[in-house]
């Protein structure tokens, strides 16, 4: 099939790429030229496992084509997917600028039926807008198709090639099944397509990330309660996981959640509630507990050091959103670190992936290193705050002999407290009992 994709950043350049990958033509158009220049050379422009391998053997082989011809992509393709940011509006609501403008250059260079295929996260009514934009423009044939994305980063590549679901909503029968074609090579060993009506496939995802981010705040709550009450929380998680109807996934507590989706979708979902005469008390209350709960790992290192930190100097590890990804899109060190820097302290950071893109947050407000070792030099303790798998199993008696002080904060519950104790460090974890 002849495919088009607008917008190629983390969603668009993972579906574009394996859509190539199983054989169709794709090509995949933004409007920053930068982004498509690195892409003609080569170069990805955002790190994700694997994809650079797989972006490469396309680009060779002829099948995925990067332009910033809007014109040239919508003539070529008989299906064109939009993925363009969709960021939270200063009310919550999602800014729906980009699709809608992305919707008007489709419309205007539209030469046959085509069919538009909304990839973008974006609240329930938008398929209809986009509909009536591009009717106002054209009376050419076409179809709207909601195909939310549920990939991670991180894991993007193979969320997309092996899905764990696939949904469709489209007001037409042959458009849907024409998705469904599309997606066959990664839904033939067994994953459901879902196809349904436009506004349902519009309110699936919203529903999914919230839903999960539900579970990491309820899980940071319990967690704020075993703290006050002097529980582990570890091991209600475990005892909790257990039980078939909850299970054993995202159930961690942690520094909060952040990303590209989860704070805009959760904030999203609660706007388009109010919008429609529905007071969303939990989903506000997910976002509100997440909020404070970036703020856990400062005031326990303020109950340790005190308010005034001008004399500490703080070894970070980690500080994008989570593993995998160099994204520092809302990630909780943004809020830690800011708060560690206005109460006086130095933090020198390392990040396996995110320096360049930290570096766009906190300019030189923070010094960057190249090895997690180098920045326990001298530092007064080690904060961890992304749960890098290289953080997992560290030399703690380095951490010990280079830190001014054996002092961690954990904001993972990465390290057991036994072993902490017998190391002789005091060790501040989330929902389980101090080691001092
Ligand atoms: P992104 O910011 O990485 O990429 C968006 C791209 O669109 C950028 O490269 C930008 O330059 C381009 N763009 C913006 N306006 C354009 C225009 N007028 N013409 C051409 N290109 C334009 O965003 P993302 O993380 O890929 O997210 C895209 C959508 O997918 C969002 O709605 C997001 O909520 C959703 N989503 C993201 C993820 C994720 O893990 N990142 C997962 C599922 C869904």
């Amino acid at each position: 099939m002849n495919v088009a994709v607008i917008g190629t950043g983390y969603v668009g350049l993972v579906a574009a790429t394996c859509f190539a990958e199983s054989g169709n033509s794709v090509i995949c158009v933004d409007n920053n030229e930068k982004k498509i220049n690195d892409l003609l050379n080569g170069n990805i422009p955002i790190y994700e496992p694997g994809l650079t391998e797989l972006v490469q053997r396309n680009l060779k082989a002829g099948r995925l084509i990067p332009t910033m011809d809007i014109k040239f992509a919508v003539e070529k393709s008989n299906i064109i997917f939009l993925a363009v940011g969709t960021p939270p509006g200063p009310d919550g609501h999602a800014d729906l600028s980009a699709v809608f403008a992305v919707a008007e250059s489709i419309a205007k260079a539209m030469n046959d039926y085509k069919i538009i295929v909304n990839k973008s996260t974006v609240p329930v009514g938008t398929a209809d807008k986009v509909r009536e934009k591009i009717t106002a423009i054209t009376n050419i044939q076409f179809d709207v198709v909601s195909n939310p994305e549920f990939m991670k980063e991180g894991a993007a590549l193979d969320d997309f090639l092996k899905p764990e679901r696939v949904v469709i909503g489209a007001s037409s029968q042959k458009a849907a099944e024409i998705i469904r074609e599309l997606y066959s090579p990664f839904t033939r060993t067994g994953a459901a397509t879902l196809v349904m009506d436009n506004r349902s496939a519009e309110m699936c995802k919203y529903a999914s990330n919230a839903m999960l981010a539900s579970r990491i705040s309820f899980m940071n709550e319990v967690a704020n309660i075993c703290d006050k009450v002097g529980a582990d929380v570890h091991f209600v998680r475990l005892a909790m996981g257990l039980d078939s109807r909850i299970g054993k996934r995202f159930l961690f507590s942690g520094v909060g959640y952040g990303g590209s989706c989860f704070p805009k979708d959760v904030q999203a979902l609660a706007a388009t509630a109010k919008h429609n005469g529905y007071n969303p008390i939990l989903i506000d209350a997910i976002e509100s507990v997440n909020e404070n709960q970036k703020k856990i790992l400062v005031n326990k290192i303020k109950n340790h050091f005190g308010e005034d930190l001008s004399d500490k100097t703080f070894a970070v590890w980690g500080l994008a959103f989570k593993p995998q990804t160099d994204d520092m899109r809302e990630a909780p060190s943004i809020v830690i670190i800011n708060e560690l820097l206005a109460a006086g302290a130095r933090i020198k950071a390392y990040d396996p992936v995110a320096t360049e893109t930290a570096k766009a947050v906190f300019g030189d407000t923070i010094s960057y290193f190249d090895s997690r070792d180098d920045v326990l030099e001298n530092s007064d303790a080690l904060i961890l705050i992304t749960e890098w798998n290289e953080f997992r199993s560290p030399d703690f008696g380095k951490i010990k002999n280079k830190l001014k002080n054996p002092v961690i904060f954990d904001g993972r519950n990465q390290f057991e407290l036994d072993e902490m104790k017998q190391l002789g460090f005091t060790y501040y974890s989330i929902g389980r009992p101090a080691i001092e």
